[in-house]
């Protein structure tokens, strides 16, 4: 998928969209005129309450999958817009920047803003995913499908700062070619009121273990978490750190960690299976379960006799 990878990363090369967006620009109006949407209700189960805003969580794991949330999400909106294009969801650890693109949790959406009929198909589901819910409860069908921020059309909607509406986008990606969609983890792994009827507890997920390593992999959703508090300290070893190795990474270190691991095929790319055989290592050594050669993995791994020191 040629496309996907091209869109990816020109979304992600000019955007570390999240990183900018907590403090992005003032209010301003809708990227999309305002008409009532059709969108994507009909699909919805029946709810009483429903969620909340979701809360800000940035990406702090990188795990790149496409989640059953965000595939079910992309699914009814292809079937309902079937003029426009799905743009991918997944990228590689070693692109650069905080972006849910690295941990499963966001999907863009192919809707070029000069295409009339993309565009039309763009407001009609931000509308409806903008409007009142029966009880005048703001962004109902955003909230109910756990969806944490929108990048579209220069402007930006998050919803942890939904009281202000749409923002400016202050990005070098004025996503005028897409719609960036960000989810929440209960919305990422389609358990809210929107898949099952029953509101989630927000699920802040995971939390970094050390400073500047990656943090464990969120592999199911977790209502118990609490937000990440004060930083964590430093990773402390006697051996010297190396690069990261994560998914992406291409190097003869990875090579070696392949075969040592039983990776089947080992070829120096670090893809999924290479990242399975890495967190099995780390359970296996009561490391934080990160999938990556982090700075611990790497001491481990060199006390193995797996990498030079
Ligand atoms: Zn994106």
């Amino acid at each position: 998928m040629k496309i996907a990878i091209a869109a990816g990363l020109l979304c992600i090369a000019a955007a570390p969209i999240i990183a900018t967006l907590p403090s992005a620009g003032e209010p301003t109006s809708s990227p999309v005129p305002k008409v009532s949407g059709g969108g994507l209700g009909q699909y919805a189960q029946p709810a009483g309450e429903v969620e909340g805003f979701a809360a800000y969580v940035p990406q702090a794991s990188c795990d790149p999958k496409w989640r059953k949330g965000i595939r079910a999400f992309r699914d009814l909106v292809m079937k309902t817009y079937p003029e426009t294009e799905d743009w991918g969801s997944r990228r590689d650890c070693t692109d650069d920047g905080v972006s849910e693109h690295l941990d499963g949790r966001a999907w863009d959406w192919h809707a070029d803003v000069k295409d009339p009929k993309a565009f039309a198909a763009a407001t009609d589901l931000i509308n409806w995913l903008m409007a009142e819910g029966p009880d005048g409860e703001d962004a109902y069908w955003a909230r109910r499908l756990g969806i944490m921020y929108i990048g579209y059309n220069h402007r930006i909607w998050g919803s942890y700062r939904a009281s202000e509406g749409w923002r400016r986008l202050n990005n070098s990606n004025p996503h005028t070619d897409h719609v960036h969609f960000s989810f929440s983890w209960a919305g990422a792994f389609g358990k809210t009121s929107f898949w099952d009827g029953t509101p989630a507890a927000e699920d802040y997920g995971p939390c970094r273990v050390y400073q500047g390593e990656p943090a464990p992999l969120h592999t199911r959703t977790d209502p118990t978490r609490r937000p990440c508090g004060s930083p964590p300290p430093l990773t402390r070893t006697s051996t010297k750190s190396g690069p990261l190795l994560w998914r992406g990474s291409e190097s003869a270190e990875v090579l070696a960690v392949q075969k040592t691991l039983g990776v089947g095929a080992p070829n120096s790319y670090f893809g999924p299976k290479t990242m399975r055989a890495v967190a099995d290592y780390q359970r296996r050594k009561s490391l934080p379960v990160t999938g990556a050669v982090d700075t611990l993995t790497r001491a481990a791994l060199v006390s193995d006799g797996v990498l030079k020191g």
